[in-house]
């Protein structure tokens, strides 16, 4: 089992950035109000997410740790309505089998801690704790070196952690998010609910003002956001967020569809910010695409494309410039 839970690492875990994508999005799924995010060097010493959600029972804990142990789909059906972010079973497996994992969680009631090393069972124990999940992943990749050698420079895995926690915060602005830094805070969210509060508190309160809303609707779709005014530019496209169902998604089309609805208004190579969510039916969504799930299958996707572009379009008309 270590070996298939190490081949399967290999596609959840890529990255420090993706282990603490998948620990938050558990966090998210146990319907935690306050998820508190540490990470020493660039995640690969440690990675820490402290949660207020609904904790694991003691007689599930071992479970936790076993392949396609989810707690969140039952049966086929399910699987084609998934409404929590993970559903493979694959996230704690993969992860305790390529570092050092120390796992402390309660209900409410008497909590439990285990410690898993390279995918071996270290120690399960009862242990005081109060409502929640503290996970720790020490020493991300020590047993996997081929791994180690395609990490980028510390900068640059700190920028794709960071990159991670503002976009689930932007999908959850119900949650408070902390990041934390070696001790330097990162990234502090509110949890208020207020989308405007959230990107005030990534992108810099002062530009919020500069942030129009947006909402559209047809028979499938139902969309809510803001998007910048056309001045208020980025280098890159990576400032557009899309979440699809409460889960953020990367997708080529329809951030081309964000874009296209400023029309010649950008300087060349200028990006907007822009924060778009997508409600719809999740029967004609499939996230099952690949084990990071940020990839899904959407259909319907030119009619989704269009009401984005035209939602953008009648925003900014709507706006003197
Ligand atoms: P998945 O999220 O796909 O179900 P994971 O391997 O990520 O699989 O997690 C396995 C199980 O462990 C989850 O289904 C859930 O029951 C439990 N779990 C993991 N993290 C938490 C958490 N922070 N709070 C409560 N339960 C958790
Ligand atoms: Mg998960």
């Amino acid at each position: 089992p270590t070996l298939s839970n190490q081949i399967s690492a290999g596609e959840v875990v890529e990255r420090p950035s993706s282990v603490v994508k998948e620990l938050v999005e558990n966090s998210i799924d146990a319907h935690s109000r306050d998820i508190d995010v540490a990470v020493k060097g660039s995640g690969l010493d440690q990675i820490k997410v402290t949660d207020d959600g609904i904790g694991i029972e003691p007689d599930d804990v071992k479970t936790a740790f076993m392949r396609h142990a989810t707690s969140k789909i039952h049966n086929r059906r399910d699987l084609f309505q998934v409404d929590t972010l993970g559903f493979r079973g694959e996230a704690l497996p993969s992860i305790a089998s390529v570092a050092d994992v120390d796992l402390k969680t309660s209900t409410g009631g008497e909590g439990t801690e285990i410690r898993i090393n390279g995918g071996k069972l270290i120690g399960i124990q009862p242990a005081e704790a109060r409502r929640g999940t503290i996970i720790t992943v020490n020493d991300l990749f020590f047993n996997t070196p081929a791994r180690l050698k395609y990490m980028k420079s510390p900068a640059t895995e700190l920028s794709r952690i960071t990159d991670v926690i503002d976009r689930l915060a932007l999908g959850h602005p119900k949650i408070a998010f902390s990041l934390i830094h070696n001790h330097h805070e990162m990234l502090r969210t509110a949890g208020r609910g207020n989308l405007q509060q959230v990107i005030g508190s990534i992108y810099g309160i002062n530009k919020v003002k500069k942030m129009l809303a947006v909402k559209a609707h047809n028979n499938d779709f139902k969309l809510w956001g803001y998007v910048s005014l056309p001045e208020l530019t980025r280098a890159s496209r990576n400032y557009i967020t899309i979440i699809l169902n409460g889960r953020y998604i990367k997708n080529r089309a329809i951030a081309d569809a964000v874009i296209k609805g400023y029309g010649s208004k950008l300087m060349v190579r200028r990006y907007p910010i822009a924060v778009i969510n997508i409600q719809m039916d999740p029967i004609l969504v499939d996230p099952n695409v690949h084990p990071s799930k940020t990839t899904v299958r959407v259909s319907k996707e030119p009619s989704l494309c269009h009401l984005i572009t035209t939602m953008i379009m009648n925003r900014l008309s709507h706006q003197n410039l």
